[in-house]
């Protein structure tokens, strides 16, 4: 048989097993340093307790001929998706209806999944840096053409840098599928409303379809910064938005997210007929799915009894308070931050234009402190690091106070 030979064209991810390397080598010829690590991508805490007990409760349905669960519907339970319209759409006034809805084991799973949608001809737009997955996801379908600088032919890439606020803005070209993430993964920053009705506004000129990567909503504080894309009006005909109980809720081990694919979104077959994305993705799932799991389903839905806001409300908070330390600190040190605020993650520049590599090792060697090099999401983030609120408040209390006794002037 002969393979995908887009696997081959893909180039091997070094950046977390590189980073992962250079520890173990420092600590190895170092046996004493105490390194603390600001490059966790993965949450710390445990999960909310009320999602917990409701787990514990669904374990205990299984085990009775009443109450046990075989296969569930592909889309999800209804009481998560009814719990979902009700509790992250109702309130920001937004029409979700519960069969929009497609619960599923995690917004990675979702956003390579949806690649069976749309053509293979479909060009696609990248946020450079940007969270992994659109860019590879997209060549393993056969989208990304060849690769050439380290940039894929047939990609629109959308630069971030000091210029824009790490904030992708539309392109002159066309683009069919934009991914867009915010608060973004690694910049930390997020789009106001105006700057994503900008986007809007162009998915809708150019019949595109944005991929709206909301892993993060639950860090917004800012009032001005929207938790879902369809608070922007025109949405609802021109984006699918993906959201995650994982880094809101501690899911990462768990699994589950969920995908919003409106009845109002369309695209155009070979004749130029309209069909409905919605019915792809039902089709799509229904066929290659099986549903996401009961237990972590009732767990879920748990996450959204009062206990449960609370309980993820003071998780988040958790993390928020190390990123603002983080923030603050940086500044107070002398670098140039970005993010931190509706994020867990802190995009800090370096001081003199050193590569992000080179700041890395600053960081390992001065003060012991792990970071994860810009460069790694993409060419324009050279020159920064990717700091995270994600490690406890007492080591990022000591990660800071060595960053401000070894950098500030
Ligand atoms: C962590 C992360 C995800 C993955 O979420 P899962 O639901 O755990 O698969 C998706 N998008 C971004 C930007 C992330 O950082």
């Amino acid at each position: 048989m002969k393979i995908n030979d887009n696997f081959e064209k893909l180039p091997e991810s070094y950046l977390f097993s590189t980073v992962a390397a250079r520890l173990r080598e420092y600590r190895e010829a170092n046996p004493d340093a105490d390194v603390i690590r600001m490059d966790i991508g993965d949450v710390t805490l445990p999960i909310p307790d009320a999602a917990i007990q409701a787990m514990h409760r669904a374990v205990d349905d299984m085990a009775q001929k009443s109450t046990f669960h075989g296969y569930g519907p592909e889309q999800g339970y209804a009481f998560l998706r009814d719990a979902v319209a009700a509790n992250d759409y109702a309130p920001l006034g937004v029409d979700i209806a519960s069969d929009e809805i497609f619960i599923s084991d995690g917004a990675k799973s979702d956003l390579g999944n949806l690649g069976d949608i749309y053509s293979r001809d479909s060009i696609v737009a990248v946020a450079d840096p940007g969270y992994p997955v659109y860019v590879d996801s997209n060549v393993i379908d056969g989208r990304g053409g060849s690769l050439a600088d380290r940039h894929w032919s047939r990609f629109v890439y959308l630069p971030c840098s000091e210029q824009n606020g790490f904030k992708p803005v539309p392109p002159t070209e066309h683009a069919d599928i934009i991914f867009l993430c915010s608060p973004a993964n690694p910049t930390g920053v997020a789009f106001s409303r105006a700057e994503l009705k900008a986007w809007v506004d162009y998915a809708l000129a150019n019949d595109a379809v944005i991929v709206y990567d909301s892993a993060y909503c639950a860090y917004i504080t800012d009032p001005d910064v929207p938790a879902s894309i369809y608070q922007i009006e025109g949405a609802r005909q021109c984006a699918i938005e993906i959201r995650s109980f994982s880094k809101t809720a501690g899911f990462t081990g768990l699994r589950c997210g969920y995908t919003v694919v409106p009845h109002s979104l369309f695209g155009f077959d070979e004749e130029g007929n309209k069909v409905s994305l919605r019915k792809l993705w039902l089709r799509r799932q229904t066929t290659k799915f099986n549903g996401a799991s009961y237990i972590i389903q009732r767990g879920a839905e748990a996450l959204y009894s009062d206990e449960g806001k609370k309980q993820v409300r003071a998780n988040v908070e958790y993390y928020l308070t190390n990123a603002r330390l983080i923030r603050e600190s940086m500044s107070k040190a002398g670098f140039t931050v970005y993010g931190g605020d509706n994020s867990p993650y802190i995009w800090v520049k370096s001081p003199n234009g050193e590569p992000s590599w080179e700041l890395f090792d600053t960081c390992l060697k001065r003060v012991n402190i792990s970071c994860t090099p810009g460069v790694g999401f993409g060419d324009a983030g050279e020159g920064f690091i990717r700091l995270t609120g994600f490690n406890t408040f007492e080591n990022t209390k000591e990660a800071m106070r060595r960053f401000l006794s070894y950098f500030q002037q």
